[in-house]
């Protein structure tokens, strides 16, 4: 039995220090995802935009001010807040226009062709081993070979492990802690292949294709042929998605909104998925 003034300090310091420790939890790893309405199990996929989010190194980063978070003169509450950043950050989308001349743009493209079945391949074991390791045709094959064919018009999701260890720690996610085009020479995380970006848009009717690093491309590419073979096909892409970890590798609707951005190359966007 606890004495009464253990349970004080338990009530009074403990229980809020762990509920704070709990929402810092979750303010670096996802959002909240709650229920959804229609009894599916929700599974929140987006990092939340804070000053901690990952940038491409010669990137603007997110940036919030608060203007006034104050009780105002007429005696009640107001508060609101300035923003700003790069379209290419954090859990975000790319529209074909980033890479391809006569590709869409955000605007373009309709919302319910963002949302479809997602799979994934997972892919640690390679990753822990070799940071530039790209996926392979025979990765996506030996998928198949257990779950079946790659289903039409699904997003491909390869999972790294690299954000789900180690996302908002640059050094660990990007390879470096350096800003600007110094940067560029040290980026190191996993991708795709252009030999299964190939496969993929030719062979495959999919979506899209997403993972957990900060490029479809590996780190150390110089020329982004990922990016360019999927988007002169009309493809999508995500990068930076969350909790890779927790996603079926088959089976989930994937439900990717990104912020409805006027000719944008790309957009943050609220991504989950709904599980079977
Ligand atoms: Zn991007």
């Amino acid at each position: 039995m606890i004495a009464m003034h253990n349970f004080r300090t338990f009530r009074k310091f403990i229980l809020p220090a762990a509920a704070a420790g709990l929402l810092f939890y979750g303010r670096l790893t996802a959002g909240i995802p709650g229920t959804s309405p229609t009894g599916g199990k929700l599974l929140e996929m987006t990092y939340p935009f804070d000053a901690r989010t990952i940038y491409w190194p010669t990137a603007k980063p997110f940036t919030v001010t608060k203007l006034e978070w104050r009780v105002n003169q007429g005696g009640w509450w107001y508060a609101s807040n300035n923003y700003g950043a790069s379209e290419h950050g954090g859990t975000h989308v790319d529209a074909p226009i980033h890479f391809f001349e006569k590709g869409r743009t955000i605007d373009q493209i309709p919302l319910g062709e963002w949302i479809g079945p997602a799979i994934k391949i997972d892919v640690v074991a390679e990753c822990v081993n070799n940071r530039e390791y790209q996926l392979t045709v025979k990765d996506v094959k030996r998928w198949e070979a257990k779950h079946g064919r790659v289903p039409v018009n699904s997003w491909v999701l390869m999972y790294t492990g690299i954000d789900t260890k180690y996302y908002p720690d640059p050094q660990k996610v990007l390879g470096t802690l350096k800003k600007g085009d110094a940067a560029l020479a040290e980026l190191s995380f996993p991708g795709f292949s252009a030999e299964v970006a190939t496969f993929l848009v030719k062979e495959r009717n999919i979506k899209g294709i997403g993972l957990d690093t900060p490029s479809i491309d590996h780190g150390q590419s110089k020329d982004f042929q990922v990016h360019r073979i999927c988007f002169a096909a009309d493809k999508l892409a995500i990068e930076n998605i969350a909790s890779l970890d927790k996603l079926p590798e088959k089976g989930a609707m994937l439900y990717v909104i990104p912020m409805l951005i006027k000719d944008g190359t790309g957009s943050p966007a609220r991504i989950f998925a709904l599980l079977p």
